[in-house]
């Protein structure tokens, strides 16, 4: 396995790989790699025979106020783990190689990124989307390999994909929890261990969301009332929010006879933790 800082490199590594006919995929990650990262390698394994997962933690999609600086980093463990799948790049560069101090240039994905976390992180998505496209024009990969963890992140990616023309297929993997139900998340080192228990309400609205949803709900208000009502019952939970959207647009107010996602974000404790669930639509067309 080989380790690139630099940009160029990699971009040197990525052409003659072009060239000689590889399949390149591409794995984002900020490091500190969980199972359901290695979900993501395995998935980028099969279909490449040149697999690269960069390990970045992103500053320009942290607000100012965000654990930028205390963000988990453990760069010979993440190693470790990525031989076992195996990977055969890392792709890991300083902020200083991926960023000029002159930059002007940002890529926006304006409807999908304007609600759910969009509204409670503002210039988040910009620098996700901003910084994958630096990564596919560095990286240069057939096929790059994201979560339905970060579900609106994903769907971002996908409209930059289509909208500006990348050759690049997007593939989604689904969420991996943990036995109990949590979503696996580098975030969740945060959590002590009564925080870790009462984590656990997250996945416990998602499954009541789910059950209103079979029993037959009228209306995605009444989902989303399901999911609140269990979350509201944990007192060291704060909720940011509880949404029901359109699985494919994101738009509000969705119809039940399409694919509707249901997104939670709340606070346990002072960490933030995101989940969701996609519900099946009615109509037979969906
Ligand atoms: P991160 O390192 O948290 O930025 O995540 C890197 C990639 O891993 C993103 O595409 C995430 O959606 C994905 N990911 C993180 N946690 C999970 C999970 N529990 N299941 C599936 N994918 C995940």
């Amino acid at each position: 396995m080989e380790i690139i800082t630099s940009p160029d490199e990699m971009t040197r590594i990525a052409d003659s790989a072009r060239k000689a006919a590889e399949r390149v995929a591409l794995v984002p990650t900020m490091g500190y790699l969980h199972d359901g990262h290695l979900a993501l390698m395995r998935e980028g394994r099969r279909r490449s025979t040149l697999l690269v997962a960069s390990i970045f933690v992103n500053p320009t999609q942290f607000g100012p106020c965000e654990d930028f600086a205390r963000y988990p980093r453990d760069f010979e463990r993440d190693c470790a783990m990525l031989e076992t799948v195996p990977v055969d790049v890392v792709f890991a560069p300083e902020p200083v190689s991926m960023y000029s101090p002159d930059s002007q240039t940002w890529v926006e994905v304006t409807e999908v990124t304007r609600g759910l976390c969009g509204s409670n992180r503002p210039g988040h998505f910009r620098g996700v989307t901003t910084v994958v496209a630096k990564l596919f024009n560095i990286v240069k990969p057939h096929f790059a390999v994201f979560g339905e963890k970060d579900f609106q992140q994903l769907r971002a990616i996908e409209r930059m994909v289509r909208d500006l023309n990348f050759d690049v297929e997007i593939i989604p993997v689904p969420i991996v929890r943990e036995n109990d139900g949590l979503a696996m998340s580098s975030r969740n080192l945060y959590l002590s261990p009564a925080e870790r228990e009462d984590a656990l309400v997250l996945s416990l609205a998602l499954r009541a969301a789910r059950e209103k949803h079979r029993s037959g709900a009228c209306c995605a208000e009444e989902i989303v009332f399901a999911a609140t009502r269990v979350l509201k019952r944990m007192k060291s939970v704060t909720i940011e929010y509880v949404e029901a959207v359109d699985a494919e647009t994101l738009s509000p107010d969705p119809s039940l006879d399409r694919p509707i996602l249901i997104a939670i974000a709340a606070r346990v404790g002072k960490t933030r933790l995101i989940d969701n669930t996609v519900l099946a639509g009615a109509s037979p067309l969906t």
